[in-house]
């Protein structure tokens, strides 16, 4: 049996970067990952997208061309080759990460994990082929997958989740995106622009609704003037399948005939793995944890999408990252430099368009915890950058604590918004108040200025806002 210090289950942007970071340490560990490394993000979900997104980005723009002065008149899309650009920069990267493994002589095995056994201060892993492995140390990073509807499960054709919807090599005609959450929304948001008849439909009153509740209406504005049909409060309850397609069953009583549906109502974690000798604590099917991302079971830690704090990649690698520094600090007695994540401050981002980005509290959290807030906003018509580049929807929205001026919320909606959000996840994890934020000169001209003086306009002192 071979035995290792360490061994991570899941080698998604938790489990590969956590692999390399130990590395860095001298850990000797060992990742298993059934598919390929870089996990959903790499091969089914944030890469692949944001291809298709660019795409449509450019799309847009070209569509928009003759506003800039420029006469393109002959353009269409040739999905087949948008397909294959998005496979080949999956391709590339996923290469790259098992490379970097190689290169540095991290062993991979590409095999399923189905028990981990708890014997004396061993835990013992065997894979499907009955094959078993020691280690003294475990990290289960194994993910999550898409919720099927109990009434209507994927059928890989026309029932299609995130996954299956990456691997279609043409457009549908049209697209019903049941469930409006980020997921649903970016998808929303490509397939329409590429010209496929796209409707949402969310169960709640709004899209997105994780996010601040105007930026939530600001998004169905947008998408709605984009040619996408919103239809909130409604609920799919049945459907019938024919050649043709779907006939879904709405709430509202009405039926909607489409080619394809997307199921985008949420994920859940991956935990299938039998535990012999111990019982790992779950609470509604994720797994729980503490500040310091170790499990119940002594020795055992849990990060990314399965233990459902936040699910999205980068605070899978965070997560994976702060338990290699307590391995570091266990295994060679570095010094601890620890410290809890506060999930509330790492950002979110929407890649729709117009995008979103958003880090701390919504306004409604904000007043809840401080009483009374302090809300500034800046919109994107009334900067000079967003001018010149032709994209002047949105505004930037900054909420701060009215007692001490401290920086809780930032919420972006417009261009380059996951880029900028950057700004306020470091503005408001280094507590940042109003009156610091004073002492930054931000560049001219730039998009960056907006959260300025969103942030200025706090104290009503933003001199760009009619
Ligand atoms: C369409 C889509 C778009 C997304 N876009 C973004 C985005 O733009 N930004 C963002 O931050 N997040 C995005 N996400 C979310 C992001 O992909 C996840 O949060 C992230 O991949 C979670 O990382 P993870 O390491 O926890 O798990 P995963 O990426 O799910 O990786 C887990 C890995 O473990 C392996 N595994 C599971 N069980 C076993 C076992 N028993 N034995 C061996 N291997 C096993 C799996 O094969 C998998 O490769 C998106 C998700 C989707 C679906």
């Amino acid at each position: 049996m071979r035995h290792y210090k360490t061994a991570i289950i899941g080698g998604g942007p938790g489990g590969y970067v956590t692999g390399l970071r130990l590395k860095r340490y001298n850990i000797e560990t060992v990742v298993f990952e059934k598919e390929r490394l870089g996990g959903v993000c790499l091969n089914w979900g944030c890469i692949p997208t944001k291809a298709l997104v660019k795409v449509a980005e450019l799309y847009n723009e070209i569509k928009e061309s003759e506003s800039y002065g420029l006469a393109i008149h002959d353009f269409h899309i040739d999905y087949s080759r948008v397909f294959e650009r998005k496979n080949g920069i999956v391709e590339k990267l996923v290469s790259g990460i098992e490379q970097l493994y190689e290169k540095q002589q991290i062993p991979v095995i590409k095999k399923e994990v189905v028990s981990v056994e708890k014997r004396n201060d061993l835990y013992i892993l065997t894979t499907e082929d009955q094959e078993q492995f020691s280690a003294e140390y475990i990290i289960l990073a194994t993910g999550s997958k898409p919720k099927e509807l109990r009434f209507m499960p994927f059928d890989y054709q026309k029932i299609l989740s995130s996954t299956d919807i990456l691997k279609i090599d043409s457009l549908p005609k049209s697209l019903a995106v049941i469930g409006g959450g980020v997921i649903g929304c970016e998808f929303a948001s490509i397939f329409n622009s590429f010209g496929v008849d796209v409707t949402i439909i969310e169960f709640l009153p709004q899209l997105v609704p994780a996010e601040d509740d105007e930026i939530s209406k600001r998004l169905a504005v947008s998408l709605k003037k984009s040619g996408i049909k919103v239809l909130t409060k409604t609920a799919v309850e049945g459907f019938e399948s024919n050649p043709n397609g779907l006939i879904l069953k709405l709430s509202n009583g009405k039926e909607l005939e489409v080619e394809k549906a997307l199921v985008s109502v949420g994920r859940e974690a991956v935990t299938g793995l039998e535990f012999k000798g111990c019982e790992l604590k779950m609470d509604r099917g994720a797994i729980v944890i503490d500040d310091e991302m170790k499990t119940n079971l002594e020795n055992v830690w849990a990060i990314g999408d399965n233990t459902a704090k936040l699910m999205l990649a980068h605070t899978a690698s965070k997560q994976g990252l702060m338990v290699a520094d307590q391995l570091n600090v266990l295994i060679n007695n570095e010094q601890d430099h620890s410290f809890a994540l506060d999930y509330t401050n790492i950002p979110r981002c929407t890649f729709t368009h117009p995008e979103i980005g958003s880090v701390g509290l919504t306004e409604t959290q904000a007043i809840d915890i401080y009483g009374e807030v302090g809300i500034g906003k800046f919109p994107f018509s009334a900067s000079g950058k967003a001018m010149a580049i032709g994209d002047t929807f949105g505004f930037v929205k900054t909420i701060a604590d009215k007692k001490t001026g401290k920086l809780v919320g930032m919420h972006i909606i417009g261009p380059n918004a996951t880029e900028m959000i950057a700004q306020g996840a470091i503005l408001i994890g280094r507590d940042s108040t109003v009156k610091d934020v004073e002492r930054i000169v931000f560049a001219h001209p730039t998009l960056g200025e907006s959260v300025m003086e969103s942030i200025e306009d706090i104290e009503g002192l933003s001199v760009h806002k009619l």
